[in-house]
Formats: C-alpha cells, structure tokens, sequence
C-alpha cells in the first residue's frame, strides 16, 4: 500500500472509531458482548455435536450439504455442483472464508464470471492489480474518490464525476445487468444456527438477498461458524455490526433455511419461487480442527486492525490474505503452514496487546503469535538477523 492508501484507510478507520465509541460502551451492548463471549465458549466447545445437529436439520430443511476438510475440497465440491448449471456467471458476496478458498483465482481459472455485488468489493474487482481488502466490512477504505472515480472509469468506459452517489449508481446498473444472466450465488455466513439449521447473512447492502435468489445458492461456512440456535447467531451479528460499523444494526439479516417454495396451490409443494431452487452448504474444517480455540472465537468484526499500530503503519500486508492483521498471521499457520504464517508478518506484530484490548471477544493475539514464534523458531522460522544478536549476546553479553 502507497502512503496515499496508508493515509485514506487510516482517516476511514477514525470514522468508524469515532462512530463507535459510544455506542460500545452502552449496558446495552456490554451485555451482549458477554453473551456473545459465552455462546462462542460454549459452541466451540461443543462444536461436532452442533456440526452433527445443523446436518440433521439441514436435511430435514431441503438443504444439501458437503464435507471440505481442505480448500481443495471445497473447490472440487463447487465445480461439481455447477458443472450442470446453464450458466458460467456467479453471483459472489463478501466472505473471507470465500477468499481462504480463492475462490475467484479458481472459478476463473475454470471458465467463469466471479461477480463481486458488494460495492467495496466490486470496486476492488474492477481495479484488477493490488486489490486486497483492507477492512473485513470496508474493503476499499483505503481508496480516495478520485482513485474510486478512475477506476470505475476506466473499467466501465463512463465518465462519472467523483460524486460517491453517480459512482455507486453506475456501478449498480453493471452489476444488475451482469446478474440477469446469473443462476449461480456463493456466499459465506456470519452464522449458522444448528437447531434451526439456519444460515445467517448480514448486510447493509441487499446485495446478499441477490445472491440468494440464484436458482443455486452455495454457501461456504467454516466449522468455528455453528452455533446452538437462532437467537444466538442473531447475537453474534448484532455484536459484529456494532464493533465492524459503529451502528446498532444492519440493514438486512437474512436467514436461509432452505430452498425456495411456495404451497399456495392447493396445498401441492412447488419449489423455486422466487429464491434458489438448491441450497447447499461446504462445511470447511480447513485447519480449523487443529487451530488454536481462542482464534476461533473471532466474529469478523475487524475492530482489532483498526486499532493495532502495525496495520495503521504498514496496512494489509500485515495479514495472511482476506484474514488481516494479528489474528490473521496466527489463523495462517493452521489454515497453510509455518512457512506462510512467517511469511503474513509473524515477527512485525509488537505485541503491544491493543487487539486484545478493543477485541470484543478479549482475544489474546498479542500472547497467541507469541506462543506461535516460539514454536517457529524451534522449526527455524525466524527473521535471520536473530541469530546474530543471539550470537552477539551469548559471545560479547551485548546484541552489537
Ligand atoms: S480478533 Fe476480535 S477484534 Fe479482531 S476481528 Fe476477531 S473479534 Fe474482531
């Protein structure tokens, strides 16, 4: 990232800070926090019996469902369910665990259109060379809107002013003409409600209702993601919006448990209504199995980039793809191996525990890429200069 870009995202992230800070400390939302502390507890604890549960509902619902214990899997599991579908453009909404799969190199790489229909993501897309997001819910929060402007020009032949509203409108008129000729959605979700056998999606955007009405619908969900029932998923995004946007509520939460049907004619059960005629979900372990629980806990809220020093220093590089920042180097070394997780910035991170103090789930990053260096070091992941010092120390008691 340029120095513009550090400048522009880190302005983006006072706004949000300011926006938040308020509403943070309200009973109202320290009470959920702690809710929210509690359900994620218990249902990592108790994370086979919930997976175990969402399928038995997911089958009852009409849901199809798949196991992926690797990216790969996940990847062979798309291209098999949309090999048959007559059409080669995809509807796609923000999700990180989306990006763990990269799952646009590989859909591109198959012969099809990844449409992006969040407006930040979409305008990422059109830039084409260093698009990575900065912010888990403001992907382009780096981007002034002379840049956001040249973009949109350039890719889209028009000539908009920098006015934000003429940007989105042109941007919204290419999307929607793009997805009438789209019968394939893919998403993410922010929970997944084991009782009900429910998948939660927020939004401000109504872009994910979109996705939804796709004749298939695929959601891609990591394990960390289940939890008992509705009300507590319904918790966890409450508590995301908050910490991700400075704002009680989203828009939109929608709760797909199931395909589309209608039983308005005489009682006869009709599918595809207006919604997906299929909806199926890749339950992705991915490393997650093996990963540390604390790490887990993490609802995607973003809050802990915003505050930490390295990120507004340096930005994205910071970060192991979609997954920035601290918490992000640390999922790494579960998610791929040691060698990346050196790689994401294992050794930038100062360790200061600012993530954990505006976390609101009181994640210890700070102490997990700790215990990680030490376990790397053993493995001989380590900036090369240490065992100079190391030398220096144990030859002349001092590091010079
Ligand atoms: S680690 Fe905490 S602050 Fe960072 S994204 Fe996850 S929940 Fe939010």
């Amino acid at each position: 990232m340029n120095e513009r870009e550090l400048e522009t995202m880190r302005k983006s992230f006072s706004t949000v800070k300011n926006r938040s800070s308020s509403i943070k400390s309200s009973p109202q939302v320290v009470k959920l926090q702690e809710r929210v502390k509690k359900i994620k507890e218990n249902a990592l604890k108790n994370n086979e019996k919930l997976v175990k549960q969402a399928k038995e509902s997911f089958k009852r619902n009409g849901i199809e469902f798949y196991d992926a214990k690797t990216s790969l899997d996940a990847q062979n599991i798309i291209l098999d369910l949309i090999k048959d579908v007559d059409s080669n453009i995809i509807s796609k909404s923000k999700s990180n665990t989306l990006g763990e799969i990269k799952s646009k190199e590989f859909l591109k790489d198959n012969g099809y259109e990844v449409v992006e229909t969040d407006l930040g993501d979409r305008i990422l897309q059109l830039k084409k060379t260093d698009n990575k997001p900065v912010h888990p819910t403001g992907p382009a929060s780096h981007l002034n809107i002379a840049e956001i402007t040249e973009i949109v020009n350039d890719y889209l032949d028009e000539d908009v002013n920098p006015v934000a509203r003429e940007i989105m409108e042109v941007v919204k008129k290419d999307v929607l003409n793009i997805l009438k000729d789209s019968k394939i959605g893919i998403s993410g979700s922010n929970a997944v409600a084991s009782e009900e056998g429910a998948l939660l999606f927020v939004h401000n955007e109504g872009n994910i209702s979109l996705v939804t009405l796709m004749d298939l619908h695929i959601v891609v969900v990591g394990i960390d993601k289940f939890v008992e029932c509705l009300e507590d998923a319904v918790s966890i995004a409450k508590l995301e919006t908050v910490y991700a946007t400075g704002n009680y509520v989203t828009s939109y939460m929608n709760i797909v448990s199931g395909p589309s049907k209608t039983a308005d004619i005489e009682k006869k059960l009709l599918k595809n209504m207006y919604g997906a005629e299929r909806v199926a979900v890749i339950i992705l372990d991915n490393g997650r199995s093996k990963a540390n629980q604390e790490c887990l806990q993490c609802i995607g809220c973003g809050n802990c980039i915003v505050h930490c020093p390295i990120y507004n220093a340096i930005g994205n590089e910071f970060g192991f793809n979609n997954y920035l920042g601290g918490r992000g180097v640390a999922m790494s070394k579960f998610i791929e191996d040691d060698e990346v997780c050196y790689s994401s910035g294992l050794y930038m991170c100062t360790l200061c525990g600012l993530c954990t103090l505006n976390c609101p789930m009181s994640i210890e990053t700070n102490e997990i890429i700790e215990m990680i260096r030490k376990d790397s070091h053993k493995k001989g992941f380590y900036p090369k200069i240490h065992r100079k010092i190391s030398k220096n120390i144990h030859n002349n008691d001092s590091p010079y």
